[in-house]
């Protein structure tokens, strides 16, 4: 049939890749750094590893093939092909070698030293984001987010967990990483799952309607949330409190956390967080949206404030926030 022919199965997984599976043993190439556990999930450990040849850093996802009795080597398979795809972007993390051992598979990544951007999310508010660093950031992710939508691709698992930075201080780069719940997404085909996290996860989903571009979209929205806030929009005491919450759309713009913020960056989380897929914005949208605008360099400040001779005070939004911190 037509999708089997362009290499992609009736559930969205990709099924061709192009790197090589390296089949002898992982530890021949690459020395594991012991008690240097990245992070673990329901399947997978990720651990930092140094590679002989080269002596550079790498983390190494370890998955199992097996999960709860099913062989689960298709989804693996889907997962590099998603990364192999996504090569070209810097946004996304590098996939760098491939091994398979009987039970497991090892994914070679591009090594992300600043880890998860959830330290950072959860953190007090002096050491957490400031609105410019999250104004940054954020380009970053729509940037790897559109690249992925252009090519069809859904992550499904946006959150601050699967969102890493390449250091920490100071404050670097993204990269996006975990594609295991991502999806091929085209005209002639309708997914309909439930999965991801449920903090972050769309109404459509809960309803099991179908999934599209626009549900990483609601993803973006909370996600934009918890950065400026270090509050989760939608989390309720428990699992059903929180589909609640998010399939009434019950969510407060009046906290004091967002009322410090440029008016713009609630703007821009209303055009996400809303109920319909289609009346979301889409990434190219909201890299074009004013809050993401490049702030004005200080060349450009002197150009604007030499026609008049009271001086501007340089980025009135940051200095303002921060003696607002001091006084808390
Ligand atoms: P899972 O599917 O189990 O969630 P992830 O790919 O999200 O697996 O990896 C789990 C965790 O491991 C991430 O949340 C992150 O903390 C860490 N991790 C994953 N990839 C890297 C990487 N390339 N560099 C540094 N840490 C990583
Ligand atoms: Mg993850």
């Amino acid at each position: 049939s037509r999708w089997q022919e362009a290499g992609q199965g009736c559930s969205g997984l990709l099924r061709d890749i192009h790197s090589v599976i390296q089949r002898e043993p992982f530890t021949e190439h690459y020395t594991l750094i012991p008690g240097k556990e990245l992070g673990r999930g329901k399947f997978a450990v990720v651990k930092k590893c140094v590679e002989k040849s080269s002596g550079r850093e790498y983390a190494a996802k370890f998955m199992r093939k097996r999960r709860k009795g099913q062989d689960c080597r298709a989804e693996i398979i889907h997962e590099i092909a998603v990364l192999e795809l996504a090569s070209s972007c810097h946004r996304v993390v590098n996939l760098h070698a491939v091994y398979e051992m009987s039970s497991e598979i090892v994914l070679v990544l591009e090594f992300a030293a600043g880890g998860e951007i959830f330290n950072q999310c959860v953190a007090e508010r002096d050491e957490a984001f400031k609105e410019e660093d999250v104004k940054r950031l954020m380009r970053q992710i729509l940037e790897g987010v559109a690249f992925l939508h252009k090519n069809n691709v859904v992550h499904l698992d946006l959150k601050p967990q699967n969102i890493l930075l390449t250091s920490n201080d100071p404050l670097g780069d993204i990269k996006i990483v975990d594609f295991g719940l991502s999806r091929m997404v085209s005209s002639s085909q309708e997914i309909r799952e439930i999965m991801g996290t449920p903090e972050y996860v769309a109404p459509e989903v809960l309803n099991y309607e179908p999934i599209s571009t626009a549900t990483d979209m609601w993803s973006i929205g909370v996600l934009a949330y918890v950065m400026l806030t270090g509050m989760s929009p939608f989390l309720g005491a428990d699992k059903q409190e929180t589909f609640l919450n998010i399939s009434q759309i019950n969510v407060s713009y009046t906290e004091e956390e967002l009322e410090q913020l440029d008016k713009a960056a609630i703007h821009f989380i209303k055009s996400l967080l809303i109920k319909e897929p289609e009346d979301r914005s889409t990434a190219e949208n909201c890299l074009k949206h004013p809050w993401l605008q490049t702030q004005e360099t200080d060349s450009e400040k002197e150009k604007w404030n030499t026609s008049s001779s009271i001086p501007e005070p340089v980025s009135t939004a940051v200095s303002t926030q921060s003696a607002d911190e001091d006084i808390e």
